[in-house]
């Protein structure tokens, strides 16, 4: 589906593939400011920890900070457009549109 990944990358260049045997964790949504953030542990798994506390029934966001390497296009930008509605909404899920 284009727009949805379910890909993490790592800081070595690889990537973990959450639609392969993934967990729970790949149906984290995005949010310019999350409640969330993925912690690598060096050796290829990745955590997820809470930044702040979190009530049961809280829905958990990371921030995405997607890249690509493709031109950054009207077309693009629209097909990874944020909606969380925070304040701060960048507006983008792309990391290149936050700087
Ligand atoms: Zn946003």
């Amino acid at each position: 589906m284009p727009g949805h990944t379910f890909i993490f990358g790592l800081a070595d260049g690889r990537v973990i593939d959450g639609s392969v045997g993934g967990n729970s964790a790949r149906w984290l949504n995005h949010s310019c400011q999350p409640n969330c953030e993925a912690i690598e542990d060096g050796r290829g798994r990745v955590f997820i920890e809470t930044l702040r506390d979190v009530m049961p029934g809280d829905e958990l966001f990371i921030a995405y900070g997607l890249t690509t390497d493709e031109v950054i296009t009207p077309g693009l930008v629209a097909d990874f457009a944020c909606r969380c509605g925070k304040r701060r909404c960048t507006g983008s899920m792309l990391a290149l549109a936050s700087e």
